[in-house]
């Protein structure tokens, strides 16, 4: 299995390269940000506590978070790996996400950063905004929390992988197809 942990901040363009490797490399996607809006276009029990979180562009909690990728992962049996997007967030996640491979007889390959700043990163969600219909991508405060969520909580985990030599960045601002191209440069070297 090849499984790689897309990783950066909201508005990096996580999602949109997602697509370009999971149809190059038939991988499973694993956003968890769509599995809750998802959740939460069901108006399931797990949607319901998840929108208290995200509208507000805070993160749901860890044990929240891992047991629905858990339940994700088990029910995909059949797969060439998976493309993490938007998981781990923390670095509580990051571990639980090791012992989920473990069980699967299996490790992450490599995390693959993308790099944008943090002005060209509000103005591309505000852009996204007009048209997603996210709550959390339509409001000034929102957006600066996510961000601020983003660099407080979740860029430690950069440094759980980078500690274990499986860290690459790559600049996020170009062409969608230039960046791919560095993308896939990486996932060819594992
Ligand atoms: P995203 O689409 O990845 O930007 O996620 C949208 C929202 O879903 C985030 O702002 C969080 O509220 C929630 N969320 C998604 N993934 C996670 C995660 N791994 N840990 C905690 N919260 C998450």
């Amino acid at each position: 299995m090849l499984n790689i942990v897309l990783f950066g901040p909201p508005g990096a363009g996580k999602g949109t390269q997602s697509e370009k490797i999971i149809a190059k490399y038939n991988l499973t996607h694993l956003s968890t940000g769509d599995l809750f809006r998802k959740h939460l276009g069901e108006g399931t029990e797990l949607g319901k506590l998840a929108r208290k979180y995200m509208d507000e562009g805070k993160l749901v909690p860890d044990e929240v978070v891992i047991d629905m990728v858990d339940d994700k992962i088990a029910n995909t049996p059949e797969t060439n790996g998976f493309i993490f997007d938007g998981f781990p967030r923390t670095v509580a996640q990051a571990e639980a996400l090791d012992r989920l491979m473990q069980r699967k007889a299996t490790k992450i390959a490599g995390m693959i950063a993308l790099d944008v700043a943090e002005e060209v990163l509000k103005e591309r969600i505000r852009e996204r905004g007009k048209t997603s219909g996210r709550v959390d991508d339509q409001d000034e405060n929102k957006i600066e929390t996510r961000i601020k969520v983003y660099l407080a909580e979740t860029l430690p985990v950069a440094s759980y992988y980078e500690k274990q030599g499986k860290f690459a960045k790559i600049n996020g601002v170009g062409s969608i197809d230039g960046i791919f191209e560095e993308i896939s440069n990486v996932i060819d070297s594992y």
